[in-house]
């Protein structure tokens, strides 16, 4: 029998396919592609940590663990927070290990949106966020970094989009797509709006590791920020461990009890395998890092130097592992630019406008990919640019 109408809800009806995945899509079927598209680092996972997944299941761990996640894993991530993000959490009471960053945003924002309630979204950004914010029954209000700006938010911009429902802040930095780091001082400035209305930052630290000039900050570790920050974080990016999917997310007492009444429901807990591998990646296996940061750093230089030699202008990011050349120069939107793009070099970069419309203008192009492939990538970029 032929179904007349959907089952779907009209908000999910409504809600727009991600950006980024209709155009890998589009890559289906073409050979000799170089993909500056990914969000994922081209790093595998440390084989300590590998093998420790392994050693769990030999050692038949395969049944669920705690709601919140393995005690050891929480305090061993307490002892990583207080060290590199310089905060103090209750690994019983303030720290959930979630499926994923993902996850964490997720349940964090069902835990404190009440419908209608407004949260202050950072554009560009992370495709899941305004999304995420409408699942939840929240209304997400777009606050658009400017270019002017290097895409770091101002805070007056967040005073101007204050209203009576606003609750939260939600802000990633350093920033996925633009690579832009806000400076402690701007962090303190974006914390003055959030004490001055009550309202929470929800921040998403998941490049944490990955900044290459500055120290690192947190916006827990902001005077007065501790209490009303939801600080997520995860494994995906600094160990290489997107395909785990596990990650995590620290909160005062009261909101991490709201969130794990919503995950023990809907996942029960992440991946035991999963939170044996980063115990061990927490306790040894970040020798690495150092390493893999120079790594960045150096292919970081010369994709922003060989973008600006060939006129897509391209500002220096200070973390993540994403440049965010303007292709205004091309006379093409972002669309149009990276489907031509794909077609004529076989080179993959993502429209600026899938992280939001403040993007449009702008490609994404990540160099979380090895500099053999970075070096072709340019060349056929420049050839590109060179024959419009
Ligand atoms: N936040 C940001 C800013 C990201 O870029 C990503 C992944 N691309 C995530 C969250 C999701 O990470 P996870 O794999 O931990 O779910």
């Amino acid at each position: 029998m032929v179904l007349k109408t959907s089952y779907l809800a009209n908000h999910v009806q409504n809600l727009k396919p991600s950006g980024i995945r209709k155009f890998f899509d589009a890559t289906a079927g073409m050979t000799d592609v170089i993909s500056l598209g990914v969000g994922e680092p081209d790093f595998v996972t440390p084989w300590n940590v590998r093998e420790a997944a392994i050693l769990s299941l030999e050692d038949g761990h395969t049944s669920y663990t705690a709601n919140a996640g393995l005690l050891e894993l929480r305090e061993a991530i307490a002892k990583y927070v207080d060290d590199y993000y310089c905060v103090s959490y209750d690994p019983a009471h303030e720290i959930t290990v979630t499926v994923g960053a993902s996850e964490a945003i997720d349940i964090a924002l069902r835990a404190i949106l009440d419908p209608g309630d407004e949260v202050l979204v950072v554009e560009p950004c992370f495709v899941s966020y305004a999304p995420l914010v409408t699942l939840a029954g929240g209304t997400p209000v777009i606050v658009a970094a400017e270019k002017e700006n290097d895409f770091k938010v101002q805070a007056r911009q967040l005073e101007d989009a204050v209203t009576e429902r606003t609750k939260a802040i939600m802000i990633c930095s350093p920033n996925n797509p633009t690579g832009s780091m806000l400076s402690k001082e701007e962090m303190e400035q974006v914390a003055g709006v959030a004490e001055k209305h009550d309202l929470l930052i929800l921040s998403d630290e998941i490049y944490a590791e990955l900044v290459y000039d500055d120290l690192y900050t947190s916006f827990a570790a902001i005077d007065g920020m501790r209490e009303r920050t939801i600080l997520v974080s995860g494994f995906s990016k600094d160990m290489a461990m997107t395909g785990w999917r596990l990650g995590f997310v620290c909160a005062p007492a009261e909101i991490t009890q709201g969130m794990l009444k919503i995950h023990q429901y809907a996942i029960m807990c992440a991946s035991t395998m999963a939170q044996y591998a980063a115990l061990e990646g927490l306790r040894n296996g970040r020798s690495d890092m150092a390493e893999m940061r120079k790594s960045y750093r150096l292919r970081r230089n010369f994709v922003v130097e060989s973008l600006n030699e060939m006129g897509l202008s391209c500002y220096k990011p200070e973390g993540a592992f994403y440049t965010f050349p303007n292709i205004e120069s091309t006379g093409m939107d972002s669309e149009s630019f990276a489907k031509r793009l794909l077609h004529e070099e076989r080179v993959v970069v993502v429209p600026g406008n899938a992280f939001g419309d403040s993007g449009e203008g702008y490609v994404r192009c990540s160099y979380a990919t090895s500099m053999h492939q970075l070096r072709e990538a340019m060349k056929r970029i420049r050839h590109f640019v060179d024959n419009l």
